[in-house]
């Protein structure tokens, strides 16, 4: 993916970096543009994926929408000019700051997570005489198939309202003023990239509206969330999911009512492959049955792998360009210089003899990534390159 100019301009970059291609990102948004139009879907891009203003504002000029999980999310997504029509905001655990902020931008939705926070809202919009449109985020218990820590549609999770208790939800928010009950909303986790889970969460979805139907209670706005997943083994020959296949899906399978509205919140499938982090070989170091790659980025720079036990694919774009038969290739395990052992981008992994001072790529880093980067052990926080500024 990288060529001889941009490796040259890297080496002039004080590394680690995340290093943005605006290319890839803007391909990837025409494609999720073209393939929901087909159905009149409504995109909002989840800012919790990656917040940086560049890239918002180029995600906000195809005339997506915003996806919001905290108080400064939503400020975030006004500050980059997203309409406050097509800003939701949903959150387990809303704060009457962040609640009161999101009701004087007149955001276009709450995706409520529980009875509780209805009340508040309730309480919080009637002490600024307004209405707040929410919609109920429902626990599907529908399984994601993905990794535990990034499941949240079944019963165990700690998100959203479950089927048993809807009735009691339901007939509590017809009592209150002001409440408008404008949608449903689902999420059922992330990186998913069986697309049958979704057709399952589809079936539930129609279930539960049979519900809304028969109590003559009218929805107009369906969310079905986001989670579709991206290829982090490709990054190069997959660069971009496959919306045209996902999108169908939901057409297929939804059975919506007249004038319903879909909606999706996708993060990871945006960004994802238009983000890499670059680092640094500082020491190779030979262990007992292995050698050590120690870069200048830790899991401070990119926590996936120590938070997930993520794959990310690890490239040495240095000797990648010496054209080196991979059947020379060692093993290494790529590790950071924080004090933990989790910090660890990848053990045995196959590379081209590596030296120090060698560029490594961390590649399909764009998405949750830069946003979890922390300072632990009083780290410099990592940096951001663009593609069109260098
Ligand atoms: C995280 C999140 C998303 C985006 O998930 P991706 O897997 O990045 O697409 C969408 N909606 C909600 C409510 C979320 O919490």
């Amino acid at each position: 993916m990288f060529n001889q100019e941009i490796i040259n301009k890297f080496k002039s970059i004080k590394t680690p970096f995340y290093y943005y291609d605006i290319a890839v990102l803007q391909k990837t948004l025409k494609v999720v543009k073209e393939e929901s139009s087909k159905y009149n879907f409504i995109v909002h891009y989840a800012l919790k994926a990656n917040a940086n203003n560049e890239l918002l504002n180029i995600i906000k000029s195809f005339n997506i929408g915003a996806d919001c999980v905290s108080g400064n999310e939503v400020k975030k997504g006004v500050e980059c000019e997203f309409t406050p029509e097509h800003i939701v905001f949903a959150g387990v655990g809303k704060n009457d700051d962040e609640i009161n902020y999101a009701l004087d931008q007149t955001i276009f939705c709450f995706n409520c997570e529980s009875l509780q926070e209805i009340e508040v809202i309730n309480e919080l919009a009637k002490a600024k005489s307004k209405v707040a449109s929410i919609a109920l985020r429902i626990n599907p218990n529908v399984n994601a198939n993905t990794h535990k820590y990034i499941t949240t549609g079944l019963e165990e999770n700690k998100f959203g309202i479950n089927l048993w208790e809807l009735e009691t939800v339901v007939k509590k928010i017809q009592t209150l003023n002001n409440i408008k009950l404008i949608g449903l909303h689902f999420h059922i986790g992330s990186q998913i990239t069986d697309l049958s889970s979704f057709k399952s969460l589809c079936l539930k979805v129609n279930e539960i509206q049979s519900w809304f139907v028969s109590h003559k209670i009218t929805i107009e706005n369906i969310n079905v969330g986001g989670g579709l997943g991206v290829d982090y083994h490709h990054p190069d020959e997959n660069q971009i999911t496959d919306f045209a296949a996902y999108f169908k899906l939901f057409n297929d399978f939804l059975e919506l009512r007249p004038n319903q509205k879909v909606h999706f919140e996708l993060g990871r499938a945006i960004i994802a492959q238009c983000g890499t982090l670059i680092s640094k070989v500082l020491y190779i170091k030979n262990g007992v049955n292995t050698n050590f790659a120690i870069l200048d980025a830790g899991m401070t720079e990119l926590m996936r792998p120590a938070l997930y036990q993520a794959y990310h694919k690890i490239e040495n774009i240095s000797a990648s360009n010496n054209k080196q038969p991979t059947t020379n290739n060692l093993k290494y395990d790529v590790v950071g210089p924080i004090c933990e052992s989790s910090d660890c981008f990848g053990k045995a992994v196959s590379l081209p003899e590596t030296q120090r001072g060698d560029l490594i790529a961390i590649r399909t880093a764009g998405a949750y990534g830069e946003v979890m980067s922390s300072a632990y052990n009083l780290r410099d926080r990592v940096k951001a390159i663009y593609s069109n500024q260098i």
